[in-house]
């Protein structure tokens, strides 16, 4: 469906293109903008391989399905298998930070989730995870201190910092390895803080890690078949 690859300090990386395990509810900011219900333990759910697009160029998204929201957070590309594993082996199999977008289908999530159904069909669609290139974690000083942004035409719209996260990078992957084995070519998205909002047609998107990452797409809606 599309030509993405996982890339690392914009240099190809031959890791298979596994699946994307998500967290919701992770900043508290956002908990309140949507009125959720802060949980005592992260929010697990999955995307499969066939969500990932590049995030370079064009942003192409069916709108046959109502609005559809952007979230930007933190990505994380895993480099080992981590099954019950510790903070330490988590920190060590962290390969690349990049940033997604965890394209959702805000009207048919509400619909899903106010008849206790499953989010899949507005979470996990095929291009709902638009993701960067990927910066090695050398380059990082602090995993727990890593600003990042979202502006859209020209204007910041979402702001994050992985301090403010209620789970951390690496409490997220210890909790998600207990139910399920993280594989090399894994992505992890660790939650969106507060801003998220609806995207239209021909907005012009800017991912910024300051000073290590700097990514842009234009949207286009199309409907039904392409
Ligand atoms: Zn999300």
């Amino acid at each position: 469906m599309n030509d993405y690859s996982h890339t690392v300090n914009d240099k190809h990386v031959s890791l298979p293109l596994g699946k994307i395990i998500c967290v919701g509810r992770n900043y508290s900011e956002h908990i309140s903008e949507l009125g959720n219900s802060f949980p005592e333990s992260p929010i697990l759910f999955l995307k499969p391989s066939t969500s990932l697009v590049d995030f370079d160029g064009q942003l192409k998204i069916d709108s046959s399905f109502g609005s559809c929201h952007f979230e930007t957070e933190l990505a994380l590309l895993i480099g080992e298998e981590l099954k019950n594993c510790s903070e330490d082996e988590a920190m060590k199999a962290i390969i690349g930070i990049g940033l997604s977008l965890d394209l959702t289908y805000r009207d048919l999530q509400n619909k899903l989730k106010s008849e206790g159904l499953p989010w899949e069909k507005s979470k996990s669609f095929d291009g709902s995870c638009p993701t960067t290139n990927f910066i090695s974690p050398n380059h990082f000083t602090n995993l727990n201190d890593i600003q990042f942004n979202l502006f859209i035409n020209g204007k910041e719209r979402q702001r994050g910092d992985s301090s403010a996260m209620i789970f951390s990078i690496v409490k997220i992957l210890c909790y998600a390895s207990q139910y399920f084995s993280i594989l090399p070519g894994d992505l992890v998205l660790t939650g969106t803080p507060s801003g998220v909002g609806a995207l239209t047609s021909n907005d012009e998107l800017r991912l910024e890690i300051p000073n290590l990452l700097n990514a842009s797409a234009k949207v286009s809606f199309f409907r039904g078949k392409q």
